[in-house]
């Protein structure tokens, strides 16, 4: 129980790997609000911890604005007492080539990707700062780390996530808090399901085939499962992890060796 008394949030918990995320630091004994657009997702997340005798809240907000932001704040300060750690999660991923992207959808994916980890950090961050001690988890991408075609959005969203966490840590460096991201290649989520579809349509491919596709960039064949992002999650948030902060860690299979 190397989480007993903090408390956490989770933005994005509703499923995917934020849900995973939940799960893994209220088992690591943390009480944990999972938040997201979607109330039935989130509240169903809590239900299931809850049944399994763990401590959590669903609070709906809209990352991408500020007022949301602010209320979920307010709300699970109160119901948590501190936030200690916080896991900016949320995100979406439209692929488009570049020419067809309109400006409502590039503001749209920096709106929720960069502005939502913006505003969450600078609503609990104060907190941490008080009491010396925090974490903060950004879920970025190897979409961060280099570019891939038909992404330049998500691309341009995800390195940007990764420059203010970089930022961030500098900048709180010595006050007993660590900043990091953790850039996943494909995991098995709804996420990556949209992906396919996306791919079949645009392609005219079958899903199996829109899959292969999306394996063929995995050195393993295989999706990573959202778990094996939890595990990092946790390793950050607890004593371990202390020394660790800045980085931008993928868990990729190796892929971006290659
Ligand atoms: P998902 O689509 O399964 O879940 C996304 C979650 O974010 C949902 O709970 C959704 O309600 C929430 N969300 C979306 N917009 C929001 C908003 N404006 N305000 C609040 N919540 C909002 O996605 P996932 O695969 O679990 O991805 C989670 C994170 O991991 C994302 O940031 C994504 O970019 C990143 N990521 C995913 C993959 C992948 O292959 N799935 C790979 C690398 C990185």
């Amino acid at each position: 129980m190397s989480l007993k008394g903090r408390g956490a949030v989770i933005t994005g918990g509703g499923r995917g790997i934020g849900k995973a995320v939940a799960r893994c630091l209220a088992e690591a004994g943390a009480s944990v609000v999972v938040s997201a657009r979607s109330t039935n997702e989130i509240e169903a997340v809590a239900a299931e911890l809850k049944a399994d005798g763990l401590e959590a809240h669903a609070i709906t907000c809209d990352v991408s604005d500020e007022a949301s932001v602010n209320a979920m704040a307010s709300a699970a300060m109160e119901r948590l007492g501190t936030v200690d750690i916080l896991v900016n999660n949320a995100g979406i991923a439209p692929s488009n080539p570049v020419k067809r992207v309109t400006l409502e959808e590039w503001n749209r994916v920096m709106g929720i990707n960069v502005t939502g980890t913006f505003l969450c950090t600078k609503a609990f961050l104060p907190g941490m700062l008080e009491r010396g001690w925090g974490r903060v988890v950004n879920v970025a991408s190897v979409a961060g780390l280099r570019g891939s075609r038909y992404i330049a959005t998500y691309c341009a969203s995800k390195h940007a996530q990764i420059g203010f966490t970089r930022a961030v840590a500098d900048e709180v460096a010595d006050k007993g808090i660590t900043v990091n991201a953790i850039c996943p290649g494909y995991v098995d989520t709804p996420m990556t399901e949209y992906s396919v579809t996306q791919i079949t349509e645009k392609a005219g491919v079958s899903p199996e085939e829109a899959l292969q596709h999306i394996l063929a960039t995995s050195p393993q064949k295989r999706l990573i499962r959202p778990e094996e992002i939890a595990a990092v999650a946790l390793m950050l948030c607890g004593k371990d992890g202390e020394g660790i902060s800045g980085q931008a860690i993928a868990i990729d299979q190796g892929q971006g060796n290659h």
